[in-house]
């Protein structure tokens, strides 16, 4: 993969976020390589791996096998017949499993209609050329190429899991192969479903068929090409300045990151780009951004799951919001808050506003930006397997698809069901109570209080929201009396102590930083799976016997970013930290940087 450095957008690139991604991470990696001379290796040749000098996955084979011969669970190592593994999906989640897999231990078949990885977050700067195609994306064979092990890829897509017979059925996408229609079955012995979701239509008529989806490199591409062929049939002679102005029109649908960061994009290009090819156009030039809830960039991706009563750690700061609202109107990108599109024909964009009635736009091009719903295979899966009844496959903290032998699902195409403390109250009740008495003595709560925190970490959060030290804090708020490190509880007052923590469950965001960290924590998993068979190292099982084989899933929210053009930009690090302006890259780039401080001490 090569990045198209010289050409002649170099000047704008150099002031383009993604350029900066490059330069800094490159910075990065060679401060790294001073942090300390262990990680020198690790990091440039694993760790800091960087695509194209975009970003951030660990892996190569060399060094797998190095962390295999160090690692003590590789004593562990399958005799006999590898066990299969399924890999579906070739996207941020499959991709960082992949890359972190000990694939000697496993015989991986691989299967995903798209033989490359793509680095979604500078898919909006390929739309305007900003960024080339070829510099975001990453051969799967080229990452399999340098992994040991029997690892097998097959360009084709998943049309059912059957997770009766252990057998997932798949078809060709490339066209039939002479015996049939390259249709094929593969068995597993465990399954690793990393399949993604689909742009969210919510089923308004016209959005399929005349609107542009910003999901995949193939979509850019189209967004790039549609762009252009406006500006071309604007300029075509008799044509009224109504039909110019018509084809000039782009309709952003959808105001979340995706959305903001094409419209911010689009405007960019035409100001300093398009503007010098077309002269005559640029007046006529107009971007709506059209949301309809009150504010843009209100909620970064994910699949609001009204079930679950979650709290969802996407929210974009209101001072964020503020300032991209604001920018947008400076730059006069159109930004219409509180419009619903109902319905898009070839013509024009209908939408309504409780205070307008019903509203009839037209454009030249519209790109519908609006979230992400499940894709169909998942669903029938889900309905397979009882989950019907949900909007997204939920597994255990383990990723574990619930209800399902060896089935595991991470990234976008699933969403974690955290078990809620109250759920469990009394069996966490139970093996408090070492000694039988029914009641818990501050000291029996402070034995198992670890364990507790590591499977139920609402419990930690709800302490650190309340600025409480401690589980005697937590007592002391649900109880009038003064209390003492001698109370004894029953398991009235325990349940009454712990009632609100469940109310710090959170959702994760459906973003590359999920699915990546997901990617890598089951890849670990995997690579100790005999290992931790026989040394578990998960907290004490509150429903069953022992400890459970790993511990669960932590995920560490590293801030969000909202790229506005004109090189400025919002980051939202952890902690409420906000940066606008222009140092905001790179305060941004050092979350990529603690990231991967982050992977690498995390196991
Ligand atoms: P995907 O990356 O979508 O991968 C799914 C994979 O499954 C693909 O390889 C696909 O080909 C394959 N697949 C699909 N159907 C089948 C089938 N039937 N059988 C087999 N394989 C199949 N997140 C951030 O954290 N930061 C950002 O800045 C950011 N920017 C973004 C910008 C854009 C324009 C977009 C679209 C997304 C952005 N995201 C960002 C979100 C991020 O890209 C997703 O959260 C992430 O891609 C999810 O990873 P995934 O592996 O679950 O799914
Ligand atoms: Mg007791």
């Amino acid at each position: 993969m090569r990045f198209t450095a010289f050409s002649d957008r170099a000047a704008r690139m150099v002031r383009h976020p993604g350029f900066y991604k490059f330069a800094v991470l490159v910075a990065v990696r060679f401060v790294l390589s001073f942090y300390k001379s262990y990680f020198l290796f690790y990091f440039v040749s694993n760790k800091l791996r960087l695509f194209n000098g975009l970003v951030l996955f660990s892996g190569g084979g060399a060094v797998a096998y190095a962390d295999a011969r160090s690692d003590p669970s590789s004593e562990y190592a399958q005799a006999g017949p590898k066990k299969k593994l399924v890999v579906l999906g070739t996207g941020w989640a499959g991709t960082s499993f992949l890359k972190n897999l000990d694939t000697s231990l496993y015989d991986v078949r691989v299967v995903s209609p798209r033989n490359y990885f793509a680095f979604t977050p500078l898919l909006p700067s390929v739309t305007c050329g900003t960024v080339e195609p070829r510099s975001i994306v990453e051969p799967i064979r080229n990452i399999m190429r340098k992994k040991t092990g029997p690892i097998r890829f097959s360009e084709a897509e998943c049309y059912n899991i059957d997770p009766t017979n252990k057998k997932v059925l798949c078809r060709s996408t490339i066209g039939t192969n002479l015996d049939g229609n390259g249709e094929f079955e593969l068995d597993y012995d465990y399954l690793v479903v990393a399949l993604g979701a689909r742009p969210n239509t919510f089923n308004t008529p016209g959005v399929s068929e005349h609107c542009h989806f910003l999901k995949e490199v193939e979509d850019a591409q189209r967004i790039r090409r549609s762009v252009m062929n406006c500006f071309e049939k604007a300029s075509l002679p008799n044509l009224s300045e109504e039909e110019r102005k018509k084809n000039l029109h782009f309709v952003v649908i959808g105001g979340g990151p995706t959305g903001v960061e094409f419209a911010a994009e689009l405007h960019d290009f035409v100001q300093e780009d398009l503007s010098k090819l077309y002269p005559n156009a640029l007046e006529l030039v107009k971007i709506s951004l059209i949301e309809a809830g009150e504010h843009i960039l209100t909620i970064h991706g994910g699949f609001p799951d009204s079930a679950s009563n979650c709290v969802s750690l996407s929210r974009f700061d209101k001072r964020i919001t503020q300032f991209a609202e604001e920018k947008f109107q400076r730059d006069g990108i159109d930004v219409k808050t509180n419009f619903k599109v109902v319905k898009v024909s070839g013509d024009a964009i209908t939408m309504t506003n409780s205070s307008t009635g019903e509203v009839n736009v037209p454009y030249g091009m519209a790109v519908w930006s609006t979230g992400i719903g499940t894709r169909p295979i998942i669903l029938d899966f889900m309905k397979q397997i009882d989950q019907g009844n949900r909007r997204v496959l939920a597994t255990d903290e383990w990723l574990r698809v619930l209800g399902c032998e060896n089935i595991y699902a991470l990234g976008d195409c699933a969403t974690i069901a955290q078990r809620k403390v109250m759920d469990d109250i009394s069996s966490i009740f139970k093996v408090a109570d070492k000694d039988n008495s029914g009641t818990l003595t501050v000291k029996e709560i402070k034995d198992v209080l670890e364990d507790i925190i590591e499977r139920y970490p609402q419990v930690a959060l709800y302490l650190k929201t309340k600025q409480m030290k401690d589980f005697l804090d937590l007592l002391k708020e649900s109880e009038s009396d003064v209390v003492k490190e001698s109370v004894e509880l029953d398991i009235e007052r325990f349940k009454k102590a712990l009632s609100q923590v469940d109310s710090q469950v959170k959702m994760l965001p459906a973003t590359a930083q999920v699915a990546a960290q997901e990617g890598e924590y089951l890849a670990k998993c995997f690579n100790r799976m005999k290992f931790c068979e026989e040394n578990p190292e998960g907290p004490l099982r509150i429903r069953g016997e022992g400890r459970h084989r790993f511990k669960p899933f932590r995920y560490r929210h590293l801030g969000q970013f909202a790229p506005l053009g004109g090189e400025q930009t919002a980051a939202q690090l952890p902690g409420d930290w906000i940066s606008i302006g222009h140092s905001s890259q790179w305060l941004w780039y050092s979350v990529y940087a603690r990231y991967m401080l982050c992977i690498s001490s995390s196991m």
